[in-house]
């Protein structure tokens, strides 16, 4: 494909540790990346927080590094795309811009009591209704209530209309048009637990549940659309893409039609499934969530997530000293293979119990299967399938909660590297897995978003961007496949209820 100079999107791809800038031309493809890491801040045990200054600065160092690297003009920039985590919370005033506190960040826990006290109150059920979410701690909404009641000053300013509310693209946007633009999209709004799903508006009876005025919110507008202009120079660059990591990596995967959905194998790994026009209600402890909004049409998703996942694979490392990097995995793996191919020996990394579909958080990690003559590579090997097989599990919630079969699945994030996974993965599932020539899909779903609003591609150019690098094709017969299953569900079954209080 020829770089044609003069046509390139910038995605702001504003992770937990990182801010990147990703340089993506016409084609699609992505041409550089500039990166910067930023602080973490842990306060107190369960706390976690930004400043929210150094993601600003930082996510501006990067496009600022980006432009002078490739020698771009900024006329040479048609548009920026924002993706970003989810559920981070910043709250700062209107007239000044000044912060009145650190950012609480999704991982952050310093909020379960709130969020007990709304389940005590019987709010459990219109919060899955009428938000898809559940609730708890990792969405936005009370982690504005906790700010609200303890910075000092912060209700009376609030009351008085002072204060604004966002998640990080909104902060970013704010930030990047000079204060002229205080908005969000439909993605990163349903990540609030303030956000009526149906509706397509803020939820009046939870912004009371909650006491937040609605004079914090931003305006919620479609994925693909006008978020202001970044002066730059004499220059303006339009920002017209914004989503949520999970759901731009969802937009960047071509995920577009109903029963698509993408995997990615990070530290954890999340799913996610289009679910079209529908919102589902789950059944297995799966969360509905907005994929995107498009010429004021929304589409939504079902999400499933597991806790760990590529988080084994450093344990592995870091813990056991099994391996020296994660990529030897596949050696492991491979020479337990030749050895036996079934493999016996059976992980359960319940490490922080288990998520969807079994919800016990009083579950722990066990290893079973061993034999005198176990070796490390096996127990290597069956810590890599163990994401495979935690993916069926989701996967199997989601085809029951949506009656929607899956046809294949695409993949993306660090272990998706890993061919013995990849290869696995088809074989658990029973169904191809993709993996795209591209594995930075939520920056290119960022770009992507952004580039559809200035006509730069149309959706069908999107799908047909999409190269895919390998598709892994099952193997096994359905017996084979259930077998190995069903033999997971009973090792995770005996990983259950391990921690003695929980009776
Ligand atoms: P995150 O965005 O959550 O930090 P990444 O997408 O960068 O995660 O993926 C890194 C994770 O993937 C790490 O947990 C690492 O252990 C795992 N990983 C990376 N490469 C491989 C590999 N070749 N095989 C297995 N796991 C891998």
């Amino acid at each position: 494909m020829s770089v044609m100079k003069g046509s390139f999107v910038i995605a702001l791809d504003q992770g937990t540790t990182s801010s990147r800038a990703v340089l993506v031309d016409q084609n699609g493809s992505i041409c550089d990346i500039a990166q910067k890491e930023f602080t973490q801040y842990f306060p107190q045990p369960g706390w976690v927080e930004h400043d929210p200054e150094e993601i600003y600065n930082s996510q501006r160092w990067a496009f600022e590094e980006i432009l002078r690297k490739n020698n771009l003009q900024e006329s040479e920039i048609k548009a920026i795309g924002i993706t970003n985590q989810r559920e981070t919370t910043i709250v700062w005033e209107r007239s000044t811009g000044k912060v009145i506190s650190n950012a609480i960040v999704w991982q952050d826990r310093r909020t379960a009591k709130i969020c007990d006290a709304l389940t005590a109150d019987g709010f459990g059920d219109y919060v899955r209704d009428n938000t898809g979410l559940v609730i708890d701690a990792y969405f936005s909404g009370t982690k504005i209530q906790w700010m609200l009641e303890n910075v000092p000053g912060a209700r009376e300013k609030a009351n008085r209309g002072e204060l604004l509310f966002g998640t990080v693209d909104t902060w970013l946007i704010w930030k990047l048009t000079e204060g002229r633009v205080h908005a969000t999209d439909y993605s990163n709004a349903s990540r609030t637990m303030l956000f009526n799903i149906r509706k397509l508006d803020w939820d009046e009876t939870l912004l009371k549940a909650m006491n937040i005025p609605r004079s914090m919110l931003p305006e919620v507008r479609n994925s693909s659309g006008h978020f202001g202009e970044l002066v730059h120079k004499s220059h303006t660059i339009p920002i017209t893409g914004v989503a949520g990591d999970q759901q731009a990596a969802l937009f960047g995967n071509a995920c577009f039609k109903t029963g698509t959905s993408k995997n990615t194998y990070g530290t954890g790994c999340f799913m996610l499934m289009n679910t079209g026009d529908k919102v589902i209600q789950s059944k297995s402890g799966l969360v509905s969530t907005i994929a995107w909004g498009i010429e004021n049409k929304v589409s939504y998703a079902l999400e499933g997530s597991v806790f760990i996942a590529g988080a084994a694979i450093q344990w592995l490392r870091d813990g056991l000293h099994l391996i020296k990097s994660a990529g030897e995995t596949f050696e492991c793996a491979e020479r337990s293979y030749q050895r036996n191919p079934e493999n016996p020996v059976y992980v359960v990394p319940a490490f922080a119990g288990l998520g969807a579909p079994y919800w016990d958080m009083y579950a722990r990690g066990a290893i079973f299967g061993l034999t005198r003559d176990t070796s490390s590579d096996d127990i290597a090997r069956a810590t890599l399938e163990s994401m495979a097989y935690q993916t069926r599990d989701i996967a199997e919630a989601m085809v029951n909660d949506s009656g929607i079969d899956m046809q294949k699945l695409r993949v993306d994030g660090g272990a998706c590297a890993n061919n013995f996974l990849m290869a696995f993965q088809a074989d658990i599932l029973g169904v191809p897995v993709e993996r795209p020539k591209v594995l930075e899909s939520t920056a290119l779903g960022a770009a992507s978003l952004a580039g559809l609003a200035v006509g730069m591609w149309s959706m069908e150019d999107l799908s047909s961007h999409k190269e895919i690098e390998r598709t892994f094709q099952p193997s096994l017969n359905k017996s084979q496949r259930n077998n190995l299953y069903h033999n997971w569900q009973r090792a995770v079954k005996r990983s259950m209820r391990w921690i003695e209080d929980s009776q």
